[in-house]
C-alpha cells in the first residue's frame, strides 16, 4: 500500500446524514476553490495562483444520496473534478490562522462537475464561470465523516474511478492552499456560516464523462459515493 495512503477510521453509522442537514437548512452555500493543486493548474495550462481562486455554487447544485446525474443539454463536454469537501460548523468572518481549524467539523468527497466547453467560452471573454460551474446537480456530495475519525486530516488520500478504472488520485498534502488557508482567505470576503460546504479543489486527471458512465469516489479504501451519468 502507498506509504502516503491515509487510514480513515470510518464508522458508517456516525456519518452525518446529509438529508437531515439539508432539511434543517444547514447547507447554506457552496464555496469552491479553483486550481488548488499544481498538477491540475498545469494540465489546464493555467498559472499557479498567488491566492485561492473562489467561486460559488447555489444549494440547487447539490447532488446527494448517490443519485444519477443527467447530462445537461447546454454542454458537450461535462468533466469531473474530484474534491475533498469541508463542512463549516460555525459562523466566521476574518478568521485568523490560529483558529481556522475549529471552523470545520467534517469532511466528505464530492465532484465539482464542470461544463468545460462553456467555461472555455466564458474564460475567453473574461466572463464569470457560473454557468459552467453552478448549474443544477453540479456538486456531487457524499455523506460526511467527522474529522476526529480521520487519522491525518493533512494527508487524506482520495480517488475517483470511471467505469472501474482509476482516473484521479489525490492527497490533500499536495494542496497549494491548506484547509485553514482557504477558511482564512475566504472569510476575509464572505462570511462563513454553519452548514456551508467548501470544495477544496481537484488534483490532476480531470476528464470528460459520457452517458452510461459510473463514477465512484473513494477516501482511502472507503467508497464514498457512486454516480451514474444518464
Ligand atoms: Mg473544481
Amino acid at each position: 500500500m502507498d506509504k502516503h495512503r491515509t487510514f480513515v477510521k470510518f464508522v458508517c453509522s456516525s456519518a452525518v446524514d446529509l438529508e437531515t442537514l439539508i432539511s434543517n437548512n444547514f447547507i447554506m452555500k457552496i464555496i469552491a476553490i479553483g486550481r488548488n493543486y499544481i498538477d491540475h493548474a498545469k494540465e489546464l495550462n493555467n498559472p499557479v495562483p498567488e491566492n485561492p481562486i473562489i467561486f460559488l455554487k447555489p444549494d440547487t447544485a447539490v447532488l446527494k444520496d448517490n443519485k444519477d446525474f443527467y447530462y445537461p443539454e447546454f454542454s458537450k463536454n461535462i468533466q469531473f473534478e474530484t474534491e475533498i469537501v469541508l463542512r463549516i460548523c460555525k459562523e466566521g468572518r476574518h478568521v485568523t490562522p490560529k483558529f481556522a481549524a475549529s471552523y470545520y467539523d467534517a469532511i466528505g468527497l464530492g465532484i465539482d462537475f464542470t461544463a468545460r466547453d462553456v467555461q472555455q467560452e466564458l474564460k475567453a471573454k473574461s466572463l464569470p464561470w457560473e454557468l459552467a460551474k453552478a448549474f443544477d446537480h453540479s456538486a456531487v456530495i457524499s455523506n460526511l465523516i467527522p474529522k476526529e475519525e480521520i487519522a491525518d486530516i493533512y494527508a487524506i488520500d482520495f480517488s475517483l474511478q470511471q467505469n472501474g478504472q482509476a482516473v484521479q488520485q489525490g492527497n490533500t498534502k499536495d494542496m497549494i492552499f491548506s484547509f485553514e488557508d482557504l477558511i482564512v482567505y475566504t472569510s476575509r470576503f464572505i462570511t462563513l456560516r454553519k452548514g456551508d460546504l467548501i470544495y477544496t479543489g481537484t488534483p490532476a486527471g480531470v476528464g470528460s464523462v459520457a452517458i452510461g458512465d459510473v463514477l465512484e469516489g473513494f477516501i482511502g479504501a472507503q467508497k464514498m459515493f457512486s454516480c451514474k451519468i444518464k
